[in-house]
């Protein structure tokens, strides 16, 4: 019986499918001038790509001419350098290329059986940075989707952590589980505690929005075994802002409580040495978390979550079944065993082969540039008089205000710097007042478009 095999058999029609595909791709990853874009009512989409599933197909050309002339234009180009909403995306030309390979090459990268030299180079990476952030040899972890899984990944390790540790001591169990962190932490804190069905402790921060150690040992005394972890966040999502990690991990440390660093955002700083003073304290850490798909120039999706001590993360969550014995019965080391997940892409490759190609003195050029933007045009907001700064930026992210704007304001404009596909800035709002934020990633970011887009606030 010969197999139905038009989708796979090596034939002149499956080769001119992966032609178009890949000269596609080759064209969307030369772009010289990248599109903005913008989204599209489900109504218009329905009619511009109508029915594109059916029992027959539409053929290759099709289905790649709507793509690239339809769907793609009302997706909103997060690598656009006037793209400066939530944490845009920049990833390097060799990254997102090197994305094309980890699809075709079909590795399993959940283990060292199936993905051992995909695994290798992740670890490469996973190493390099461990180093970095001042993690002791030892330090490892695994590439997983991204901040969200790394930080709930983190928790539950930390939480599997502090119930061995009561039970070595015959401590009784706490009736409810805490963590603790500063009020400006991300969501995904919030949403791990929900899916773990524990509770949140906000600690209070500084004026500057800066969590300390004196405010968390107050919380530590006054929960005592309930606290299984303290997130300190190595650049808050709104404001750039790091926590005073050093004084909490001197906290941690005197209590045998479990510190995580979620630095999705910004802990890439610390590979600029003008910025590493900021992030003392990282190297007390037992599990941070950096996404490449935001400072580290890697396609979406990819969080680096690492451990001071990995095995404390396998004893969490290896996941036990008869057909996987044979993987995890060995000493080698299986990615998936430490976070949420179980097959898995090897994500971390589009970044190790950036890393090989460029070197990593590139990196910190690429990730200073963004800092020094923002410290530049927060100047020119100081000098200007219709807008000032909420806070002076910490990293690469600027909020600030037009003055006598009301919200509906801010929509009208930012609605309307999307149409003429100037930029794409979203209001925000902090403290009830509503604001502007320019979230800087992308070296293709130029600060005569930031003036140009502060110019169109007068
Ligand atoms: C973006 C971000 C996250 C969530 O990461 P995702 O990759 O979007 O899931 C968590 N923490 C911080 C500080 C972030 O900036």
């Amino acid at each position: 019986m010969t197999p139905p095999d038009r989708m796979h058999a090596i034939s002149p029609e499956t080769r001119a499918v992966v032609d178009d595909v890949l000269e596609y791709a080759r064209r969307r990853a030369l772009y010289e001038d990248i599109p903005l874009d913008k989204p599209l009512r489900p109504s218009d989409l329905a009619r511009l790509a109508p029915r594109t599933v059916t029992p027959e197909g539409i053929g290759a050309r099709r289905a790649i001419a709507l793509f690239e002339n339809v769907l793609a234009p009302a997706c909103i180009s997060t690598d656009h350098p006037g793209y400066l909403s939530f944490i845009p995306s920049a990833p390097s030309k060799a990254a997102l290329a090197f994305d094309v390979v980890v699809s075709a090459s079909a590795v399993y990268a959940g283990s060292w059986m199936e993905g051992a030299g995909a695994v290798f180079a992740e670890n490469e990476v996973l190493h390099w940075l461990a180093r970095e952030f001042g993690l002791p040899e030892g330090a490892g972890g695994v590439f997983v989707q991204g901040g969200t899984i790394g930080n709930l990944s983190a928790l539950v390790t930390a939480r599997d952590a502090a119930r061995r540790r009561l039970r070595a001591a015959d401590r009784p169990m706490p009736a409810r589980w805490l963590v603790v962190c500063s009020a400006e932490a991300h969501s995904s804190i919030a949403s791990a505690a929900a899916v773990m069905d524990v509770d949140v402790l906000p600690v209070p921060v500084d004026d500057a929005g800066r969590l300390h150690g004196d405010a968390v040992a107050r919380a530590l005394d006054e929960h005592g075994d309930a606290v299984f972890a303290v997130v300190a966040t190595g650049g808050t999502t709104n404001f750039g802002i790091v926590d005073d990690i050093a004084s909490i991990a001197d906290v941690t440390a005197a209590r045998g409580v479990w510190l995580h660093v979620d630095g999705a955002y910004g802990l890439a700083a610390m590979l600029v040495p003008e910025a590493r003073g900021a992030f003392a304290g990282v190297e007390h850490a037992d599990s941070v978390i950096v996404d490449p798909h935001k400072w580290l120039f890697a396609p979406f999706d990819a969080c680096a979550l690492i451990y001071r001590n990995p095995s404390l993360a396998l004893a969490a969550h290896t996941q036990k079944a008869e057909y996987l014995d044979t993987l995890t019965d060995t000493p080698d080391w299986n990615p998936s065993d430490l976070g949420i997940q179980l097959t898995r892409r090897a994500r971390g490759l589009p970044l190790w082969f950036s890393l090989a190609t460029h070197g990593t003195e590139h990196y910190r050029a690429a990730i200073a540039y963004g800092i020094d933007l923002a410290a530049r045009i927060a100047d020119d907001i100081r000098a200007r008089d219709e807008v000032s700064l909420v806070r002076d930026p910490q990293l690469s992210v600027v909020v600030f205000r037009r003055h006598g704007w009301t919200m509906a304001d801010y929509k009208a404009w930012s609605d309307r710097l999307l149409d003429d596909q100037r930029a794409f800035v979203v209001p925000s709002s902090h403290a009830g007042e509503p604001v502007l934020r320019f979230a800087i990633i992308s070296p293709l970011t130029t600060y005569e478009l930031l003036v140009d887009v502060l110019d169109s606030l007068r």
